[in-house]
């Protein structure tokens, strides 16, 4: 594993090989880049931070770092909730920020080419101008980066129809560890020649390889969707309405959860006007064109009433979907106003959704403890959020011993510790208990080929 620090030395080869590259070397403005969205996790302090525009200045990066065995931590726009972006204490943070071009819009492929640094939320609006659609939809988009989504292969609110970022990408241009630079794919919508690389990288958290370019595949704009909220008096009904949702024969572009912990708290934010009382909301969207649409909730809404629903409303116009969606995404920051958060990221095949919800509950009354739960209930991914006492010195040992028990029921569903947000440095520990020796082994020599000196995000991801 590479293991020598920032030096002199190095900043000055920095320096003299690449004049026109930014370089940040000041304390403060390597703090800026020591930690992510899981602020709770050790980190380190970057012992310089670079912000390359080009690819080019990319693969002359880690050229230098190999010849001084510098780890290198790429780096999105800082989001992550699993520890993969944050600092390794001396090394060369890669932050991808300053590669922020939209280089082509191909309106005859339905692909976009875009630069890794490039926001989320920007892309979508770049083509929605020209009537096209970039699906995944993670619900920080407009803080998240493209280079940060293909790294975690992000999920988000419409992963139930539309896929996880994987889904989407056409192909990659990427910097390998020895400095070569490489096409993964081109703007064929089918091509299966050779190993996918594309797959293998999206996903591995700036382990095996930096994206410097992403071709992405685009659809043509669905119409604006209508929504439809259904609460329910447990959590175990709202779990079977998304199990009868599922074989119901309707395929809805979200299907979304929160508990009565979660919409009060969403509440309290946003004043909608929620059932306070309800045990759980399913928020369902369908952007089928109207008359389609109103077919597609209505069979959503005989499964919601058939599961127990006590109250099923919908949207009355956009304006009004938008507003319920806006809400849902920021549930996370409704509860991080009621105190310290560690959001978990469990999946399940989606049949077994209820009896993950009557395993977070048990959970939470085990240890006495808080937990929002909400997520992406469609397909089966959850985001139980513990939400403990600000600077409690417990804190610390109440989070390993909830994760663990969360971590161990997902796995007993035939589930995953990580739906979306991935192991980073966050939950390196669990991936044997999930994949197994045998598998971590076939990982590791993946990694050892390409990466034999270990200088992308060491220590992340593989044990
Ligand atoms: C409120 C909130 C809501 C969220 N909701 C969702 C959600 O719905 N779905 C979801 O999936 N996530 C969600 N996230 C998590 C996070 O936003 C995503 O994981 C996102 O993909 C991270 O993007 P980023 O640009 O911030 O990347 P970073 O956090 O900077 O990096 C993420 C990973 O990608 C790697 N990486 C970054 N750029 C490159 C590159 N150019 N080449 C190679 N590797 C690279 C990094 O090394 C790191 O391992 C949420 C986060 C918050 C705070």
């Amino acid at each position: 594993m590479a293991s020598a620090v920032v030096t002199p030395a190095f900043i000055e080869a920095i320096r003299a090989r690449l004049p026109d590259l930014r370089l940040l070397t000041e304390v403060a403005d390597r703090e800026s880049h020591r930690a992510d969205e899981t602020a709770y996790l050790p980190t380190g302090l970057p012992g310089a931070v670079a912000l390359p525009t080009e690819t080019a200045q990319v693969v002359e990066l880690v050229r230098i770092c190999a010849e001084f065995d510098v780890p290198i931590v790429p780096r999105g726009a800082g989001s992550g909730l699993s520890g993969g972006a944050t600092g390794l204490e001396g090394a060369l943070t890669i932050a991808f920020t300053a590669m922020d071009r939209i280089v082509e819009i191909d309106r005859d492929n339905l692909c976009v080419v875009t630069q890794p640094g490039v926001i989320n939320a920007r892309l979508k609006a770049a083509v929605a101008e020209v009537c096209l659609f970039y699906a995944p939809d993670p619900a920080s988009f407009e803080m998240c980066s493209i280079g940060g989504n293909l790294g975690t292969n992000a999920g988000g609110l419409c992963c139930v129809k539309y896929g996880q970022t994987r889904d989407s990408v056409l192909s990659l241009e990427v910097v390998m560890a020895d400095g070569s630079l490489i096409r993964t794919g081109g703007k064929n919508l089918k091509d299966v020649a050779g190993y996918s690389l594309t797959h293998l990288i999206v996903g591995s958290q700036g382990t095996l390889a930096l994206v410097t370019e992403a071709t992405l595949r685009l659809r043509p704009a669905p119409p604006a969707r209508s929504t439809l909220i259904a609460f329910f008096p447990t959590l175990s009904a709202a779990g079977d309405a998304v199990a009868a949702i599922a074989t119901a024969g309707v395929s809805p572009a979200t299907l979304e959860l929160m508990d009565r912990f979660t919409i009060r708290a969403v509440d309290d934010m946003h004043g909608l006007g929620l059932d306070r009382d309800a045990a759980a909301m399913l928020m369902v969207e369908s952007d089928l064109p109207a008359l389609a649409a109103d077919d597609e909730l209505a069979r959503a809404e005989a499964a919601c009433t058939g599961a127990g629903a006590t109250t099923t409303l919908r949207s009355r116009d956009a304006a009004e979907a938008d507003l319920l969606r806006q809400a849902r995404r920021a549930a996370h920051w409704a509860l991080e106003r009621l105190g310290e958060v560690k959001m978990e990221d469990v999946a399940v095949p989606r049949s077994r959704v209820p009896d993950m919800l009557r395993a977070v509950e048990a959970i939470a009354a085990r240890h006495d403890v808080r937990i929002g739960t909400f997520g992406h209930a469609g397909d089966g991914n959850l985001h139980p959020d513990l939400v403990l006492e600000r600077g409690d010195p417990n804190n610390e040992r109440i989070t390993k011993v909830v994760q663990a028990d969360l971590y161990r029921a997902a796995l007993d569903l035939g589930g995953t510790v990580t739906g979306e947000h991935g192991i980073g440095s966050a939950r390196v520990e669990w991936l044997e208990a999930q994949r197994g020796p045998d598998a971590i082994r076939v990982m590791r020599a993946i990694k050892t080929a390409l990466d034999p000196q270990g200088l992308f995000n060491p220590g992340r991801v593989l044990p």
